[in-house]
């Protein structure tokens, strides 16, 4: 019998199959671990066969098999393929997706640890055994009960090791190894089941079907709980169940969630895990114990057989795209999985993704609507604040008038506060602070970025350049306002406002630590008045009753992002951090400070009217050639010496310049530096691309063939469809 194994090394020559010989208990799927070149190196079986093309002489035998079990499972396999062919992957880094990283070269390994088990035995005569003066033994005695199971390091801890071994001499204790699971740390939390009303059964009745459905409806209208129903119908049915929530924010609540419900059948993965936690949760899921993964992205990946339903919750998100290498769109893993499986696939949000929301139009996917908040509560009022007028009243501060007033109300009523200021990224804009005059690209109505280093505004989406401006050029003007504002000078400047009130913060630079984000809405949710400053961490998933008040301090912020995508984001966004206001008995308000109240993002989002929204943007969309009417594709060359890069940039910019000579269905193709030309000493620069879908559907794989030409030695090329952002 041959076997045909593809080795785990990470260089291009040998994503190849090998032939090896093999015995007849290696499966299709396992892991081996096989003799190349003069060394030995771990590889994946992904065919067997009784003939082979080598010369006999020639092929080597497999060395060893890694595991008991195959751990590919056939399914994935599939998907193996599908996702080289889709996304034009090496079949390494696909197989790589779907084990967890601990298990190559066998980094981690299961826990293990020592365990007592304690005897029957006279109490008398080991007291008389235990010389008087020894407190720790005596203590232990009292403390044991016959026939319990302890951890030796906790009896360690508590009583010393000489106590214990004493006990195991007297014949008191057995002692055993056994493996123990490193369980990720939830917070805690009561479930409340809730009975669906009537709209919600209807749906959980609907998304039966195995089919792609989406179920649009606005924060708080019980989605989630539609979720957890269909789930657990699933189980009932005796399947399993893929749950899928954005990388930040969600997790920790939705977790609780989930384990507070459905208890240890809930298998966790997302990138906040350890190694070792990681390995055993995938254990779990292999192994048939737990039933439901509840997880980021790469969850999509679990090894779950017989699979009931995948839910991806806020669909919209920009985490559902890997924006690195393996480059993958979780939807259509998601789709591939579910049509494996022949079940249901859900997508859920209130502010679909544009993409999403034109397919389900066109009935491609099946349409759910639920337009009213669960407990038939208004949608908090939002109220637009022309930060313009607070100027012109000689307000300098960071906060309108109206949202001090705001602020000091809710804090006299003992209520909570939450501020959104979304500093992301490196891009600051300009703007006039007496007109709301923007400076945007002549060539792509996109608005473009201030650079310091070299004083210029440039686009980022053409790369032209243009000379900062001191005055504005609509109204005159030399308020010309520059710059992002962050987080903490928010945080700060509140806690000169309110000295006396409980100011936290929550963003990226405060919750490195593995459990802090936990930890800050732990004690947001125990703190009354409490005002919380945050990025758009603090805009996804939660539910906090006593949060009355939402003050948004700069909205223009994302609306000033170079690229077509920067008016659904912004929209997007503005919606998830409204819908922490008001969610429960208590009514809740929106304070959103803009220099732009006239834009129709605003006027649309302060209504939460998403289909205008939508249809205004499909309408923009269309006539401008843009996705879902065309193709962007964005290749990124990267690497340490700036001549390499560029070079390789110009020749494959060539390339592509004669592929897409008079091909009417290129509708842009030009070569620049990144906006973010530097990351870590690798020098970046990038071609777009805008196709027309069907030149997309001609060309990509040529796209792809040029890109792997200049893929070598310390130039990195990567190609990414339809990008989240182009920096
Ligand atoms: P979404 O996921 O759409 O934001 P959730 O499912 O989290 O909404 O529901 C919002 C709130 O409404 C939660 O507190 C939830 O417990 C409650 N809820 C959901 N469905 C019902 C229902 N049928 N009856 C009463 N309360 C409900
Ligand atoms: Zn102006
Ligand atoms: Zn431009």
């Amino acid at each position: 019998m041959f076997a045909e194994v593809i080795v785990d090394i990470k260089t291009a020559q040998v994503d190849k199959v090998f032939d090896y010989e093999v015995s007849d208990d290696i499966k299709v799927g396992h892991r081996v671990l096989v003799p190349f070149g003069n060394r030995f190196i771990e590889g994946y079986v992904i065919g067997l066969k009784n003939k082979s093309d080598y010369p006999i002489d020639k092929i080597k035998k497999v060395s060893k098999k890694l595991d008991i079990e195959p751990l590919i499972l056939p399914e994935m396999l599939k998907l193996s393929d599908y996702m080289i062919k889709n996304n034009h992957l090496k079949r390494v880094d696909t197989l790589r997706l779907f084990l967890p990283s601990g298990i190559r070269k066998e980094k981690i390994k299961p826990l293990v640890k020592e365990i007592v088990f304690v005897k029957e035995f006279n109490k008398d005569e080991i007291k008389k055994a235990i010389r008087a003066n020894s407190k720790k033994q005596l203590e232990m005695l009292e403390y044991i009960k016959v026939g319990e199971t302890y951890l030796k390091s906790e009896l360690n801890k508590m009583f010393g090791s000489l106590a214990v071994e004493k006990f195991v001499t007297l014949g008191v204790f057995d002692i055993d190894e056994k493996r123990v699971l490193r369980n990720p740390q939830t917070l805690k939390k009561e479930d409340k089941t809730v009975e669906l009303n009537s709209l919600q059964k209807e749906i959980l009745e609907k998304i039966k079907e195995p089919a792609t459905h989406l179920i649009f409806g606005v924060t708080g209208s019980g989605k989630t709980e539609i979720y957890m129903h269909s789930i657990k119908r699933c189980l009932d049915e005796g399947k399993n169940a893929i749950m899928l929530v954005p990388e930040i924010g969600l997790t920790p609540q939705v977790v609780s969630l989930f384990k507070a419900r459905f208890g240890n059948t809930v298998a966790i993965l997302h990138s906040g895990l350890s190694m070792g936690e990681r390995f055993d949760e995938w254990q779990r899921i292999f192994s048939g114990e737990a039933k439901i993964v509840v997880g980021a992205r790469s969850a999509i990946f679990a090894p779950l057989k017989n699979i009931g339903v995948i839910i991806i919750d806020e669909e919209h998100d920009d985490s559902y795209k890997s924006e690195s290498n393996p480059r993958f769109y979780t939807h259509d893993i998601a789709k591939f999985r579910a049509k494996y499986n022949n079940c249901p696939l859900v997508l859920g949000s209130a502010t679909p993704n544009i993409d999403t929301f034109y397919r389900a139009k066109k009935g491609e996917y099946r349409l759910h609507e639920l337009l009213k908040r669960a407990n038939n509560k208004d949608m908090p009022n939002v109220e637009l604040i022309d930060m313009r007028q607070e100027m012109m009243a000689g307000n300098n501060s960071l906060f309108s008038r109206r949202l001090q007033s705001d602020l000091t109300d809710c804090i006299k009523a003992g209520n909570q506060a939450m501020i959104f200021c979304n500093r992301r990224g490196f891009a600051s804009y300009m703007i006039c602070k007496e007109c709301g005059w923007t400076a945007k690209c002549e060539d792509c109505d996109a608005t473009i970025v201030y650079h310091k280093e070299d004083n210029l505004l440039k686009c980022h989406f053409c790369s032209r350049r243009y000379k900062a401006i001191t005055k504005c050029p609509e109204c005159g003007s030399v308020y010309i306002k520059m710059g992002t504002i962050g987080t903490q000078r928010v945080a700060e400047e509140i806690r000169k406002l309110f000295p006396m009130v409980k100011v936290l913060r929550m963003d990226f630079d405060t919750t490195q630590n593995k459990s802090s984000h936990a930890q800050i809405l732990e004690e947001f949710s125990n703190t009354k008045p409490c005002i919380l400053v945050g990025t758009q961490m603090i805009a996804k998933g939660h539910d906090f009753p006593n949060v009355t008040l939402v003050g948004i301090v700069d909205a223009d912020m994302s609306l000033h992002y170079s690229d077509y995508r920067s008016a659904e984001r912004t929209f997007d966004l503005l919606t998830q951090v409204a819908g922490r206001a008001g969610r429960a008995d208590k009514t809740g308000k929106i304070d959103l400070q803009t220099y732009m109240p006239k834009h129709y993002v605003y006027r649309f989002m302060a209504n939460y009217d998403y289909k205008s929204f939508f249809d205004r943007e499909i309408n923009v969309r269309e006539v401008s050639k843009f996705p879902p009417f065309a193709y962007i594709i964005r290749v990124l060359f990267s690497g340490e010496n700036l001549e390499d890069v560029q070079l390789a940039t110009a020749h494959a910019h060539n390339d592509f310049n004669n592929l897409c000579e008079d091909n009417k269905d290129v509708l842009y193709c030009k070569a620049m530096k990144s906006p973010v030309s530097k990351i870590q000493n690798r020098h970046r620069y990038q071609i777009l691309l805008r196709l027309t879908n069907f030149g997309f559907t001609n060309i990509i794989n040529d796209v792809y063939n040029i890109c792997d030409k200049y893929q070598k030695q310390g130039i990195n090329v990567f190609v990414e469809i339809n990008p989240n952002n182009l920096s």
